[in-house]
Formats: C-alpha cells, structure tokens, sequence
C-alpha cells in the first residue's frame, strides 16, 4: 500500500510538472518582468497622458517578453519596438497604447486587427474586448502568435494567414479595426467591413505615416489625424492598387 502511495505521489507530481509546463508564465508574484511592466505603464504610457484604467490594467497583464525571441527577453519592455524576426517588430509599448485607447473600447465589441506579428496587441485588444480577428501575412509569424496567445489561454482570439486588403468579410462587420502595416491609403474592404458608429485606425502614407482614425457615422465618414508615426509598410494587394482604386483588380 505504502508503494502504491508513493507511485501515485510521484505520478501526481509528474502530471503536476506537465500542468506547469502548459501554463506559461501568466504574470504572478513570481513573473520575474513584473517591476519592468509596472514601470513601463507608468513612465511610458500614463507619463504620456492614456489614463484609460481598463487598458493601463491589460498593459500591466500581459507579459510582453513572451512575445519576443527569447533572446532579447530583456529589451521587451523597453520604449521603442523590438525585433521579432522576418524582419519584422512589435511596436513600441506606447504606440499599441495609443492605437488601443483610439479604439475606445467598452469590452463588448469584435474587432479586426490586420498585421499580427508578434501577437502582443492582439492580447491587448483580447483584453479590451469581446472578440478578436487578427491578420497575417507571413505564415511564421502567424504560427507562432497563434501559439503564445494559446499558451496564455487567450480563447477569444482568431489569427489566420492572408492579406489583411481584403480584411475578413465572413466575419464582418466590425466594431473597430486595428491596421498595424501602413498602406498608402486605407483599403477600401476595410472601410466597408467597419460597422457603423465603428472606429479604424491606421497609419496611413510612407515612409513616416499619418496615424489616422476614421468613425464611420450614420452621414458618412469622419477622419482625423492624431500623431506621425513609423510602421512598416502594408505589402501585398496595398502595393499593386495603392490607392485602392481599381474595384476590378484580382
Ligand atoms: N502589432 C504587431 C506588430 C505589427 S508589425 C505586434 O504587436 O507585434 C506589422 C505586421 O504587419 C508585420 O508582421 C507584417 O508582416 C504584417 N503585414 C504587412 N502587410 C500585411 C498585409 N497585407 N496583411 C497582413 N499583415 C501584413
């Protein structure tokens, strides 16, 4: 008998081991980048005027470094992007702030997000809201977004390959519409699959961008722009019709 309960506490222990191993690092008193996030929210975001509480609670939550390569783990935090391979980079902490508070949102809406790269606005914006559909183009990238979010137990989170062009029409129309790679104009799809009273922001131009937020109302469209920002362009469709003119390009 005294076998057998030593045999079940070492396989509990085992099965336990396997638990641990499949929840990674949701940030606790013993994530060791917690002192860096704090300090992030507070220098780099609330420092710069974003009070919004619910948001400044997710900038707090979700652990940015496990977004990165593991190798620069240590930079994650820091105040500018940060390399994420194909030559692509999470946006720097303040800039997803900003794109998120533009959005305003209440919790409730579905949004679509073109651009998923590392997938660290995406946990942002899955905290923000209800649901999120989010857009990438290169493949690796897509994969391993879609794994960390699933890692982290983002279940309301959607990432799939593609052109973000086009946006995602089967699951249109959205509430807001996050656009994370600049186009020279904003894609005609995207305006269509916004809801009305919808938000999108985007930048907009190169190579420094107009940041640019559109609310479709009832009598049309009302555009602003907010800031000047650096993204990297919108490649695909964006660059053959770039001013989105044609209606019959393939
Ligand atoms: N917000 C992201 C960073 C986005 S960087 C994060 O939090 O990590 C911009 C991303 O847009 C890159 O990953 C790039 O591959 C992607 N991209 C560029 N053109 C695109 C297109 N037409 N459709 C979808 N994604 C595109």
């Amino acid at each position: 008998m005294r076998e057998f309960w030593q045999s079940f506490a070492a396989l509990a222990g085992v099965v336990c081991a396997f638990a641990a191993v499949g929840v990674v690092a949701q940030p606790g008193q013993n994530d060791p980048f917690a002192a860096q996030r704090t300090a992030m929210v507070e220098e780099q975001i609330r420092g710069r005027g974003i009070e919004e509480p619910r948001l400044l609670n997710a900038l707090r939550t979700v652990p940015r470094h496990e977004f990165v390569p593991d190798s620069l783990r240590d930079d994650a935090y820091g105040d500018e992007p940060v390399q994420i391979g194909s030559g692509q980079t999470v946006s720097q902490p303040y800039l997803v702030a900003l794109m998120a508070d533009l959005l305003e949102l209440d919790g409730d809406e579905k949004l679509l997000e073109i651009g998923t790269g590392s997938g660290y606005t995406t946990a942002v914006l899955a905290r923000l809201a209800r649901r999120v559909y989010s857009i990438e183009i290169i493949d690796d990238l897509a994969e391993r977004a879609q794994g960390v979010l699933d890692d982290l137990g983002y279940g309301n989170v959607e990432v799939r390959v593609g052109d973000g062009y086009r946006g995602w029409p089967e699951e249109a129309p959205f509430d807001g519409i996050l656009v994370a790679a600049a186009p020279a104009e904003v894609p005609p799809p995207l305006i269509e699959q916004l809801k009305v009273n919808g938000i999108l922001v985007a930048p907009v131009g190169g190579p420094l961008q107009d940041l640019v937020v559109i609310r479709k109302t009832p009598e049309g469209l009302e555009r602003r722009q907010v800031d000047v920002v650096r993204f990297v362009p919108m490649v695909g469709r964006a660059q053959e019709d770039p001013e989105g003119e044609n209606p019959n390009f393939p």
